[in-house]
């Protein structure tokens, strides 16, 4: 059997389009499902509107969502081959070599300094391994401009001239592209070679039906990048736009979207966005995330807000984020949810305060204050200090409610958090008591 050689063909016009990632992804997935090579060619003739720190911009997204390619070097500097990936403004060469063979096959001429393909008049059928048989007409279908008045190719010629030269047996892109099939199977035929098989992959729509564009929510994946996101929970979620396990599951092991993906199965229809899922889903491998794979992460944007100080305790730091993880769905919760750990500083969240530091409420903070001062340092413990809240709150007759909120609001200056107990451990007694002395303190109105 032959073996399968897909490529991803971007080209490099600025943000890395989240329908592009699914191209990409789509490809990945079916390479490595038959142990194939998955190419990386940047499709880059187009010199108005591609520049070159574009490629970055791919390569950097390819990179955050693990779609390693399988010839050339990788974005983390390792080398795979001493081939790829593949740049067409490099090519030219190859590119006059197939214009020259039409022209003298007389299948192409000139015309007014540029060059044209004679297409055939003739019906056609593009065979698509997800959107079936699709016919073309081609009566009337105009001769193909191959290379411009400039001598610069147009996309057809290289996107079919490199697909030959990469010996590519299946041809995975998006729906937008199936148009132009019929002219890419007409150029192949005249180089009398054997085309690839195609896939068509449907678009993905927004939520009320528009084609996603650049500007849509969701569209760009360098935000998602920046609001952190996992780029495990983004690349399940894209497995999803189109293809599905089935049996309702929305988190997929990678591992297992590989062994079981196919193409006939992408589905025919076209995809539409949905945030919400993609935030459930990312919460979802928060959750499931070990501490060590979200430190850097949570690092990084603690750091960029200025909210860690250069000597923090790593510890600390990781008992944090431990009790912190369970609670939050994205990276951009972060500064909000960890910042008051690591400042004496923080502000009381207003419309908490003046519900909850009423007279009652400090006069609670007064007592727990005493009581856990009592308490030996070792003792701070979330198992003894629940205990604690609880006997106190039996002694005076109160609901444990009416001691945890003041305590929660003192220590972080907010009225939703982790666990309070895990809270108060992770703080620590100093930190604890210190905070709720100067709640005490800000809030208190002095009795005249
Ligand atoms: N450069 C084309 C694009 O970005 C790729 C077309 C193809 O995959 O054949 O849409």
């Amino acid at each position: 059997m032959e073996s399968v050689r897909v490529r991803f063909a971007p080209s490099p016009t600025g943000m890395f389009h989240i329908g592009s990632a699914r191209t990409a992804l789509f490809n990945w997935l079916y390479a490595r499902h038959t142990g194939g090579t998955f190419i990386l060619r940047i499709e880059d003739t187009d010199a108005a509107r591609n520049k070159p720190e574009y490629v970055d911009v791919i390569f950097q997204a390819l990179n955050w969502l693990g779609l390693d390619w399988n010839e050339g070097p990788q974005p983390d500097g390792t080398v795979k081959g001493d081939k790829g990936p593949y740049c067409q403004s490099q090519r030219g060469a190859i590119y006059k070599r197939y214009v020259d063979q039409l022209l003298s096959a007389d299948k192409a001429y000139e015309f007014e300094g540029a060059i044209k393909f004679r297409t055939p008049k003739t019906p056609i059928t593009v065979p698509d391994l997800i959107c079936g048989d699709i016919q073309f007409d081609r009566t009337n279908e105009p001769d193909l401009v191959i290379q411009r008045k400039d001598g610069s190719p147009v996309f057809h010629l290289v996107n079919v001239v490199d697909d030959l030269e990469m010996e590519v047996t299946h041809v995975i892109r998006g729906e937008d592209h199936l148009s132009n099939t019929h002219k890419h199977l007409a150029l192949i035929e005249a180089f009398g070679a054997k085309p690839p098989r195609y896939a068509h992959i449907p678009l993905i729509l927004n939520p009320n039906g528009s084609k996603m564009s650049k500007r849509d929510v969701g569209a760009s994946i360098a935000d998602y990048k920046e609001q952190g996101y996992l780029p495990e929970a983004v690349r399940n979620y894209l497995c999803l736009l189109g293809w599905s396990p089935k049996d309702n599951r929305e988190i997929v092991p990678i591992e297992e979207v590989i062994a079981k993906f196919d193409l006939p199965q992408v589905n025919r229809a076209n995809a539409r966005f949905d945030i919400d899922k993609l935030f459930w889903i990312n919460g979802e491998y928060f959750r499931s995330a070990t501490l060590e794979s979200l430190e850097p992460l949570a690092l990084g944007i603690l750091r960029k807000h200025n909210l860690i100080p250069d000597d923090y305790d790593p510890a600390y730091f990781r008992a944090a984020l431990s009790i912190v993880k369970e609670k939050i769905k994205l990276g951009r919760e972060l500064p909000e949810w960890m910042g008051y750990f690591f400042r004496e500083d923080f502000e009381f969240d207003p419309a908490a305060a003046k519900k909850v530091f009423t007279p009652e409420g400090l006069a609670n903070l007064v007592k727990l204050h005493e009581r856990l001062a009592a308490l030996d340092g070792k003792s701070f413990t979330a198992a003894e200090l629940e205990a604690e809240f609880k006997l106190l709150a039996a002694g005076s007759g109160q609901k444990v409610g009416a001691l945890v909120h003041p305590a929660r609001l003192a220590v972080s200056g907010r009225s939703v958090g982790p666990s309070l107990y895990h809270l108060l451990e992770v703080l620590g007694k100093d930190r604890v008591l210190g905070r709720m002395k100067r709640a005490e303190k800000e809030f208190s109105t002095p009795t005249a």
